[in-house]
């Protein structure tokens, strides 16, 4: 993966592979703190399949394709919950670990009921999020290609608890939270602890070294 912007095009917009709207506004969030001068446009060409087996490539697989169709630099992302006993699964299939309906509740439920025999100390888990931000070349041979991951350490509960937030966060117990889980943060303690806060922040240093 290449490091150099150097011969990258110079592009004053960049586009968010994602039709998620919370993410959209968390990501034009972010662009505009770093890089105020940098137009942030929502993609809507082809959908790639997500067939990677990691974050990092499914992101790239989301990212590589907005950059193609686009011809400009092109962020996504890929997350989800690693569960330390089942080896990090869900991970890449968190969003349909109970099947393709992409259910939640019943996503949450599935594995809840999966531990239900695990004691405290081995319920650890974790939130990952990888970005990718693909930046393609001025004569369009190439692009370069960055990954980066965002980690949010915790446990898995044995209960849901709290209304805030999406997915899994109900069953997760963030480390240093006192016991809360992230549905029962505000948005507020999530956006500054969570694993795509960690991640935007790693991010930042490639945004700013990208062409205006
Ligand atoms: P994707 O990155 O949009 O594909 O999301 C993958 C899946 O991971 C989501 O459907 C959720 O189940 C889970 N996930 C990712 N981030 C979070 C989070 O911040 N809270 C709860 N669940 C999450």
């Amino acid at each position: 993966m290449s490091n150099s912007f150097e011969s990258s095009v110079m592009s004053q917009r960049i586009v968010l592979a994602t039709h998620n709207p919370h993410k959209v506004e968390e990501f034009a969030a972010i662009v505009a703190a770093v890089r105020p001068d940098l137009e942030v446009v929502g993609y809507d060409g082809p959908e790639p399949v997500e067939d990677g087996i990691t974050f990092a490539e499914n992101a790239l697989i989301k990212a590589r394709a907005a950059a193609a169709h686009t011809g400009l630099a092109a962020l996504a992302d890929d997350s989800g919950i690693c569960v330390d006993v089942l080896g990090g699964a869900p991970g890449v299939f968190s969003a349909y670990w109970a099947g393709h309906r992409k259910d939640a509740g019943a996503n949450l439920d599935l594995l809840l009921d999966q531990l239900s025999d695990i004691a405290e100390p081995h319920r650890g888990a974790q939130f990952v999020s990888t970005i990718a931000l693909v930046v393609p070349d001025a004569d369009g041979t190439g692009a370069a290609e960055h990954t980066v991951e965002g980690v949010w350490h915790g446990r898995l509960a044995t209960a849901p608890s709290g209304t805030g937030g999406f997915g899994y966060d109900p069953v997760f117990l963030p480390d240093g939270e006192g016991g809360r889980s992230a549905a029962d943060l505000s948005a507020a303690e999530k956006n500054a602890a969570s694993h795509r806060a960690r991640a935007f922040a790693a991010l930042v240093p490639l945004l700013e070294r990208l062409p205006g």
